[in-house]
Formats: C-alpha cells, sequence, structure tokens
C-alpha cells in the first residue's frame, strides 16, 4: 500500500512538472514576433501604450525556460494562453522611462520612451501583459492586451533587406548559443575597419574576466555595420549633433556622460532578422561614456583613450545579467534603494533579506556589515556600505569590484556567480 501511494505520487509529481514546461514547438512558431510599446508620465504617472506589431522570419533567443524570468528587472512581459490560463513566456527588462522618472525633469513635464521587445511568435491568440514595477518590487503599472497571429496589421518584415552582418566568432548553432550582436554607431563607411577590430578587442575584453573566460564557446558574436552618415555621435553639451544610424546623444537626461539613443525603434529596425539575443552598441566616440540597462541594451564609447573595454564590460554587467553599480555618489540624496526592500540585483543589498544574496559566500565570522581593511580587497567577500549610488544604506559584496570601479580586473565572486548563473539560464 504504501509502495502504491508513493508511486502515485511520483506518478502526480512528475506529471505536473512535465504539464508545467512549455514545449516550444507546441507554442510557437520559428519566427519573431516585434511589439512597439510606449511608457509615458512623470515622475508620478505611468501609462503604457501599445504601438505597432510586426514578424520576421526565425526566433533566435531561447527555446528552453520559456516561462522562467532570468531575473526580476523592472518590469516584465508575460505571454498567457487565454484558453487555459497557462504562462507560455516570460521575459523581464529594465527601462531608461523608469530612469528618467526619478530624475528633476520628470517632476515638470511628461514625457513618452520607445520600448521595444522581441518574442517567440504565439502559434494561437495569446494575452501579452507588461507590468512595470517600482523600487518596492510592487507593479506600478500593467497592460494586457490580446495579440491574434493572424492579424492582418502585424506587418511581416521577413523580405526587407538586412542590414550587413556577419559572425565573428560562431562556436555553434543560435538555438543553443547567446547570440551578442555588436552594433556600429557612428562609423561612417570609411571606419568599419575599425568598429571590426573593436569587437575583437571587446570579445577579448570579455574573455579575459570570469566567468565568461571559462565559458566564453557558449557565445556566438555578431557584428552589424549599419553606415552611418557621419562619424562620431551627437555630444549636445559641446553643440554637436551627429547624423547616425541610431541617433545615440550624450546628456541623456542632462548628464554628460550618460551617452544612450531613445530611439528603440530605429535599432530595432536596425537589427530586423538578425539573430541575437543580447548587443552591444560600440559608439565612435572618444568622448568617455556610456549606460547599460538590463535586458534593454549597453552602449559604451568605443575611441576613448582610457578604460574603453573596461567600460564595455562593466556595461554588460548591467544589461546581461543584471548587476547593479557597486559605487556610490556622495552627494546624491535620492534613494534609489528603499530600506524595507531587498533589491533584485544579486550583486547589492540593503540587509532587509541578505539570505537571498551572498549569505552563503561569507566566510564564518565576517562581520554584517563589514569594515574595509583595505586588505584583499576583490576577492574577501563581506557586505560594505557603499553601492547603488548610496553611501548610506545599501551595500556591496567587496571593497572592489569591476562594478564598482575600472582599474579592477575581474568581477568579484558574487557578480561572477550571478553572470555563470544567467549564462546557464540561456544555454542549459
Ligand atoms: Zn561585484
Amino acid at each position: 500500500m504504501r509502495h502504491y501511494l508513493l508511486a502515485a505520487f511520483l506518478f502526480l509529481t512528475s506529471h505536473s512538472l512535465q504539464a508545467a514546461v512549455v514545449d516550444f514547438d507546441t507554442h510557437f512558431s520559428d519566427s519573431t514576433l516585434r511589439i512597439d510599446y510606449i511608457f509615458s508620465g512623470t515622475n508620478r504617472t505611468q501609462h503604457i501604450a501599445l504601438d505597432q506589431l510586426s514578424k520576421s522570419a526565425g526566433w533566435f533567443g531561447r527555446r528552453h525556460n520559456l516561462q522562467r524570468l532570468p531575473l526580476e528587472g523592472n518590469g516584465q512581459l508575460t505571454m498567457v494562453d487565454p484558453q487555459t490560463g497557462d504562462t507560455l513566456y516570460r521575459h523581464s527588462f529594465s527601462t531608461l522611462f523608469q530612469e528618467w522618472q526619478e530624475t528633476e525633469e520628470a517632476r515638470h513635464v511628461e514625457k513618452a520612451f520607445e520600448n521595444t521587445f522581441i518574442v517567440p511568435m504565439p502559434r494561437r491568440a495569446v494575452d501579452m501583459v507588461v507590468q512595470l514595477v517600482d523600487t518596492h518590487r510592487r507593479v506600478s503599472s500593467s497592460l494586457r492586451h490580446r495579440i491574434d497571429p493572424a492579424d492582418i496589421l502585424i506587418r511581416d518584415r521577413s523580405g526587407e533587406e538586412q542590414t550587413p552582418w556577419h559572425y565573428i566568432r560562431k562556436n555553434g548553432d543560435s538555438q543553443e548559443k547567446i547570440d551578442v550582436a555588436f552594433i556600429a554607431e557612428g562609423f561612417a563607411a570609411d571606419q568599419m575597419d575599425y568598429f571590426l577590430a573593436l569587437c575583437d578587442s571587446s570579445i577579448a575584453a570579455l574573455a579575459a574576466h570570469e566567468p565568461f573566460r571559462s565559458l566564453i564557446d557558449r557565445f556566438n558574436f555578431i557584428a552589424v555595420t549599419p553606415v552611418s552618415h557621419d562619424n562620431g555621435v551627437t555630444i549636445p553639451h559641446k553643440g554637436l549633433w551627429y547624423d547616425t544610424a541610431l541617433a545615440s546623444s550624450f546628456d541623456t537626461f542632462y548628464s554628460n556622460r550618460y551617452l544612450t539613443t531613445l530611439h528603440i525603434k530605429k535599432l530595432y529596425d536596425v537589427m530586423t532578422g538578425i539573430p541575437f539575443e543580447h548587443f552591444i552598441i560600440l559608439a565612435n566616440t572618444p568622448e568617455y561614456g556610456g549606460g547599460g540597462i538590463f535586458n534593454f541594451y549597453n552602449l559604451a564609447s568605443a575611441r576613448t583613450k582610457h578604460y574603453k573595454l573596461e567600460v564595455i564590460v562593466h556595461e554588460f554587467g548591467h544589461s546581461f545579467a543584471g548587476l547593479a553599480d557597486e559605487y556610490a555618489y556622495g552627494d546624491d540624496p535620492e534613494t534609489h534603494y528603499p530600506a524595507d526592500t531587498e533589491p533584485w540585483e544579486p550583486n547589492i543589498t540593503t540587509l532587509h533579506d541578505f539570505n537571498s544574496k551572498w549569505a552563503d559566500m561569507m566566510q564564518q565570522g565576517t562581520p554584517v556589515p563589514t569594515s574595509p581593511d583595505g586588505r584583499d580587497v576583490t576577492t574577501k567577500v563581506g557586505v560594505y556600505e557603499g553601492a547603488g549610488y548610496q553611501t548610506k544604506g545599501v551595500y556591496r559584496p567587496v571593497q572592489e569590484c569591476r562594478m564598482k570601479v575600472n582599474n579592477v580586473p575581474e568581477f568579484c565572486p558574487v557578480c561572477q556567480r550571478a553572470i555563470t548563473d544567467i549564462i546557464k539560464f540561456y544555454t542549459e
């Protein structure tokens, strides 16, 4: 009798586990659905509006772990089967819009931002749910809408001319590897060779850091070479405006070094039909700057005299692995991470729920918080105050990590574990 019960239990468990796994081919076709949204609002309000839908041949994202999130992010996209209520696909992201909401400007004016997501094309009608969450990890706004793959207004872009691209390093089929695309920004035709050389040195820089060093064969690297009219990118504080493929610009939110593009639809137009899961935009400028936003993009200056490769690797830590900055601004009075909430980023803590972070990686007896002692600054795991732009109330795992300063050659052990987890999420 006991054996019978045990067998029944095992059957139920394995059955429910199997039912929980979404089979890619049952629910999706081998093509990409692109959804453009407009996120708008002020420091206090948020609106999500659907802009337009399009599709293209081939799906180059993951085909397993479909209903799991890589990390929580500042927002989530969930595809639901309206017949059964089952979740078919999820993804998470952070946005420039939410960063802007914390600026002074957002107190005075309403602004709108483009946001584009690509998902595998469902075979049948689905509901898409977009959610944005606040710094307390509570849903602050959401939109639910139906998408029918038979909708005649979903523009098919499969036959369109592609931006020139090629594999620089191909370690296997895109279904098994993580496809990372380097995109040339602000490179006229005569400087494209320089861009390709930069791609090579960026790959070498990534591969010089663990865990990329050990797991580099899980990546494919692609060079995408849209030709810009001008060499250089726009620098408003110098009065320099350039005509470039992605219309990127310094002075984002009036911050001199913050180099981004707000033209997300343009970016995805450039990428139509090209295999990629993550991208690194290399900007042809000697001006120091960059930005990396989780599952959004990574944009970095590629001509600076110092630290250009270090910045590219650091920003990839943000955009690929959702790592937070481990530095603090002494003069920033804003609370980015409230004390009553544990941040979702794996490499910082408010100590609200530290056991969910790197408590298991601390040597026994290490005090919490830990006083910096200037020894073993990159490897001795503790809980050091000052991170996430705050000098108080947010803590980092080591004294010095690649997510804090440019002159440290490695990610700290906590960041390394977080990056490894993400690589495995996409490839296992
Ligand atoms: Zn770190």
